[in-house]
């Protein structure tokens, strides 16, 4: 397995487990499997509304000495309707409850998006709380506190665009270790790539096969389908890989950490032996070809019905773009 260095010096395994979407039932023998096939990383967050059966799993491959605590990677998140500066360790805490660990490898704000506390998901225009009334420093100077207290072991984000990430750090006394973001041939960011490079920030790749299983409320008319497309094809066939593993070693050749998510124990071994593959100057001219600018999970859930924020807004985009 591959590792890469965050700016805190510690060391993440360039391929983790992802869990969003992973099923009540499913997740832990998903987790149990990861571990067992030698996955070191998972990626989970409490609105995955899964964090107690991945806290079982993991508590059972420890207890069975399958792993040791500081052997594994564990990511969570923050969600939206805990940034109020007073509510992040809480949240934090249940997090840890529900994980049954006593601290987190890497502590992330979900979006930069606010709802009302107890709100899961906003409906209405009053379950949403505008940034400029609950700004991100405030809710980050929370999570440098729980890193303070040793409850994190590293801290950062997710779905930040250049422009907050800019500010983020202008105001941090801690600078964000990650940017977990939507990365794959058909969204390739490559000056997002290279302002993470020069900040020494760095990415996590979501969604890396396309996000297959989202539900068909947050699917577009028509999405461009990433594991059936030739070019990954003919890429894979020069390899004798599928295009699954194309798809993950292009993401780990960028030296971006990846987390496909899978229950199925086949496709989860087969996504790990993707971290040791390694694709030529040929494959990479080839997937770099791609580029749609394509978003799966575009964020427009969190810009309808009066809401304050716009996808313009969350991606800092100037309209139409
Ligand atoms: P993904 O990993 O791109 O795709 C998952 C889909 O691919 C599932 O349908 C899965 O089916 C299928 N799949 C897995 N391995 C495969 C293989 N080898 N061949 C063919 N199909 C395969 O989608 P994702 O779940 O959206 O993203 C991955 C993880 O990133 C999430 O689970 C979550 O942890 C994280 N994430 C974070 C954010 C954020 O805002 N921070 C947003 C989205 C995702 P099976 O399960 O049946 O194998």
């Amino acid at each position: 397995m591959h590792f890469f260095s965050l700016n805190t010096g510690d060391q993440i395994p360039a391929l983790g487990l992802g869990t969003w979407k992973s099923a009540p039932g499913l997740v832990g023998a998903a987790v149990t499997e990861a571990i067992t096939a030698g996955y070191r990383h998972i990626d989970c967050a409490p609105i995955y509304q899964n964090e107690p059966e991945v806290g079982k799993a993991l508590a059972e491959c420890l207890n069975a000495g399958a792993v040791s605590r500081q052997d594994l990677w564990i990511t969570s998140k923050l969600w939206n309707n805990a940034h109020a500066p007073e509510q992040v360790e809480p949240a934090l805490r249940q997090t840890l409850s529900d994980l049954q660990l006593d601290y987190l490898d890497l502590f992330l704000i979900h979006w930069p998006v606010v709802f009302t506390p107890g709100v899961l998901f906003a409906q209405q225009p009053e379950e949403y709380i505008p940034l400029a009334q609950q700004p991100i420093i405030d809710t980050w100077k929370a999570l440098e506190a729980c890193k303070d207290k040793g409850l994190v072991r590293n801290i950062g984000v997710c779905n930040f665009s250049i422009a907050k990430l800019r500010a983020l750090c202008d105001q941090a006394t801690m600078q964000p270790a990650v940017n977990q973001i939507e990365l794959h041939p058909y969204l390739q960011q490559n000056e997002m790539l290279a302002f993470c490079r020069e900040h020494n920030i760095l990415l996590t790749a979501y969604s890396p096969l396309g996000s297959g299983d989202r539900p068909k409320a947050l699917k577009k008319k028509e999405e461009p389908n990433l594991l059936d497309n030739p070019v990954v094809g003919k890429v894979a066939a020069r390899h004798g890989i599928t295009p699954a593993q194309t798809l993950l070693a292009w993401g780990v050749h960028r030296k971006t950490v990846v987390i496909p998510k899978s229950t199925n124990p086949k496709r989860i071994r087969e996504n790990l032996a993707a971290a040791d593959l390694h694709l030529d100057h040929q494959d990479m001219t080839d997937l770099a070809a791609l580029d749609l600018g394509f978003r799966f999970v575009d964020g427009s859930f969190f810009c309808g019905n009066g809401s304050p924020y716009s996808l313009q807004s969350l991606w800092d985009t100037e309209p139409g773009r």
